[in-house]
């Protein structure tokens, strides 16, 4: 066995300080890319090498990948010496479902709930919406399904009153305090009645559970450490989890770092950070200021837009790499000419030894990416995208999964309604009346058999009951038998209804093949509600590829990753800042803040481009134009790159170690995290 502060001779002095430091509250507060994230990773391994079983340490974090590649990191520094199994390791939402099925029942969650993801909630709470509309009769205007659900979700993450979301962010519905105010205690009344618990709610559960007087505390007590990392992206909810989770803050340790929080929709709250030593006492407070990722000319230009930053933000990335390739600035005529100019480069970087899988393109919302997707199916390259429309959101596989989840739970209608209306001949008004059969009945599915459908439909009908009753009962079907039974059915309903049908099967088929992956079907459909796979790429990633494939994703996804080559595309007017985002100075610096976050992934080699300037047809003809250089990059800013033009791209210009610029800011000029808060936040998530 190697000696414990062996597993720490990579780390530098401060890294290998926070790694050994004791049980009091730490928080590590550092830029991009100065191995936040290494030495939350090998402070868990030294650890575990000190005789804490892994089974009662807590790693979050904010993606499945994130959490996927920490523990990976971990197990390679553990080796075979230390044994890392019994980790918790995971997002906060993944580790709250794995605390409720234990010990949900202790605060009335069921141990068979389901879960519902945005649309399933919208449609839950348009009901109750429409029943509302009706008794106002036209004397408020309520808002929609979806701004009211966004409404709620904001206030349950933000912890703020109501009345002050309302006043801050929908000043046109503050009128409608009361009414909104009783319909989402209604909502919340009845999501808990028939065991339904959405995205949200993980966090709210998790911390009622974690405050509950018997239960709470043992699991307070079963954790010895509680490891955070991007802490500048929690909101107020999670505070008060890690808050009830260690109330003392004995064994926290949080890292984060303020100038890069960008989810300021969800309500994550760069105060968190800020409070953190008021909140838990004898906190220790570390920074780390030396950059290992990127070279000093691809620091540069990220400094220089951080220094262009409203909000005070002084600090400076510097690396001892001081040599390296110029930052790229490119314009190119419009969309078509940027995405052949990306392909170019990247296999121009192929041929030259870096494997597609370390380059990047990384976009502001998922929709920029199409012309460069349609450019890279035609050059036959294999690419993942993560980011924007997930797998599981995708009509077809929800249709699938609706299926299980009313068999799991058959008082989650807005499950039942779904599948009942892809039978021909039913419409929405006897779907209503099959609910309500369910809803008074105790003998589950099986009452369906009363049920008089249309004569158009009536053997369907008989083997959907069949179907939907053999997969209540308890016999012992294995999961992908169940998803099988069920795909015997839906498939030639699924040809009638979509476009792309044997596509969409595809899909379907591979969700199948996913099957033997999940304990229980319970298991699968949380799941894939809660880290649903980003791609049906990720789905397939067990199968054998040739070559791993290319990267693209949008700017929040890429949160805490890193690429050799990474280009930010479509940094432009129109395209970044968001104009919707941008509407407040919060919205607005958060933006520029997400510009930083896509240029601090790169480790060698930045290309940051944009289209011309064109008309934006969207929405109608209007003078709006999209396109043009993103008014973030300034021109001092600008001339730190090197700037090119699409149609005669020359050679890369390197700037060799011993004529580099010194950093612009060493380590001392590195400034404290602290800087001015602002109550008005954006919360537009664009993604
Ligand atoms: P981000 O802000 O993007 O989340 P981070 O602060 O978490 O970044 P890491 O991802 O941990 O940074 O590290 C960035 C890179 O620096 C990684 O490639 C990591 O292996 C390397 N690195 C970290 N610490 C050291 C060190 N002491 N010596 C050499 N390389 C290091
Ligand atoms: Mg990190």
């Amino acid at each position: 066995m190697q000696d414990k502060d062996d597993l720490l001779a990579k780390l530098n002095p401060v890294q290998r300080e926070a790694a050994r430091h004791g049980e009091n509250p730490l928080l590590l507060i550092a830029g991009a890319g100065t191995g936040k994230t290494t030495t939350l990773v090998h402070r868990v391994a030294y650890q575990i090498a000190s005789g804490i079983s892994p089974s009662r340490i807590m790693l979050l974090t904010f993606t499945r990948r994130a959490a996927q590649q920490m523990v990976e990191r971990l197990r390679r520094i553990s080796g075979d010496d230390l044994d890392i199994s019994g980790i918790w390791a995971g997002t906060f939402h993944a580790t709250s479902v794995r605390l409720l099925r234990i010990f949900g029942e202790a605060i009335g969650v069921p141990a068979r709930f389901t879960m519902h993801d945005r649309s399933d909630s919208e449609d839950l709470l348009d009901s109750l919406l429409n029943k509302l509309k009706k008794d106002v009769d036209g004397e408020l205007t309520l808002p929609r399904k979806g701004t009211a659900l966004s409404m709620h979700s904001f206030q349950v993450n933000s912890q703020l009153p109501l009345e002050e979301v309302l006043d801050q962010f929908y000043p046109d519905y503050s009128e409608c305090l009361h009414e909104l105010q009783g319909l989402f205690d209604r909502y919340q009344k009845q999501k808990r009645q028939v065991g339904i618990v959405d995205y949200d709610d993980l966090l709210l559960l998790m911390r009622d559970l974690l405050r509950h007087p018997e239960v709470g505390v043992r699991i307070g007590q079963r954790f010895e450490r509680v490891l955070v990392d991007e802490y500048q992206d929690t909101n107020s909810l999670q505070a008060q989890v890690l808050m009830a989770l260690c109330p003392t803050g004995k064994g926290l340790t949080a890292v984060g770092d303020d100038a890069q929080s960008i989810y300021s929709f969800r309500a994550a709250t760069v105060r968190n950070i800020l409070d953190f030593p008021e909140q838990f006492l004898n906190t220790t407070l570390l920074k780390l200021e030396q950059n290992y990722r990127g070279t000093q000319p691809l620091l540069d230009v990220s400094n220089a837009l951080m220094s262009t930053a409203k909000e005070g933000f002084t600090k400076s990335l510097w690396s001892d790499r001081t040599g390296g390739f110029r930052a790229q600035l490119i314009s190119c005529v419009d969309e078509s000419q940027q995405a052949e100019m990306i392909v170019e480069r990247i296999l121009r970087h192929r041929k030259e030894g870096i494997p597609l899988a370390s380059q990047a393109v990384l976009f502001r919302a998922a929709y920029h990416s199409l012309a460069l997707e349609t450019e890279l199916n035609r050059e036959k390259l294999p690419y993942v995208k993560f980011g924007g429309l997930k797998f599981a959101e995708s009509a077809h596989v929800k249709d699938l999964l609706a299926f299980l989840r009313l068999a799991e739970n058959t008082k989650d209608t807005v499950a039942a309604i779904r599948i009942l209306l892809l039978i021909p001949g039913i419409g929405p008004k006897k779907a209503g009346q099959c609910v309500d059969m369910l809803q008074v009945t105790s003998t589950g599915l099986s009452i369906w058999n009363q049920v008089k459908p249309p004569s158009s439909a009536s053997l369907l009908w008989k083997s959907f009951v069949h179907l939907m009753t053999e997969l209540e009962s308890d016999r012992p079907k294995s999961l992908k038998q169940q998803l099988e039974a069920v795909m015997n059915f839906y498939g030639p309903l699924l040809e009638d209804r979509y476009d792309n049908a044997p596509l969409r099967k595809r899909d379907l088929e591979q969700l199948i093949s996913m099957a033997d992956r999940f304990e229980s079907r319970q298991q699968m459909l949380v799941d894939l509600t809660i880290d649903p796979p980003s791609s049906t790429e990720d789905v397939e990633a067990d199968r054998k590829r040739k070559e791993p494939p290319l990267v693209l994703s949008t700017i929040h996804s890429a949160k805490g990753l890193e690429w050799p080559v990474v280009f930010v595309m479509s940094a432009a007017a129109g395209m970044l800042p968001m104009p919707k985002a941008a509407e407040t100075l919060e919205g607005y610096e958060e933006e520029r803040r997400l510009l930083y976050v896509a240029m601090t992934r790169a480790a060698d080699w930045l290309y940051v481009s944009y289209p011309q300037p064109r008309y934006d047809f969207r929405g109608g003809w209007s003078n709006a134009t999209v396109g043009g250089m993103t008014e973030y990059i300034t021109p001092p800013m600008a001339k730190m790159f090197q700037r090119q033009h699409a149609d005669c791209l020359s050679e890369i210009e390197r700037i060799d170690s011993s004529s580099a610029s010194l950093p612009q800011a060493g380590p001392s000029k590195r400034a404290s995290p602290m800087r001015k808060s602002s109550s008005k936040k954006s919360k537009t998530n664009s993604e």
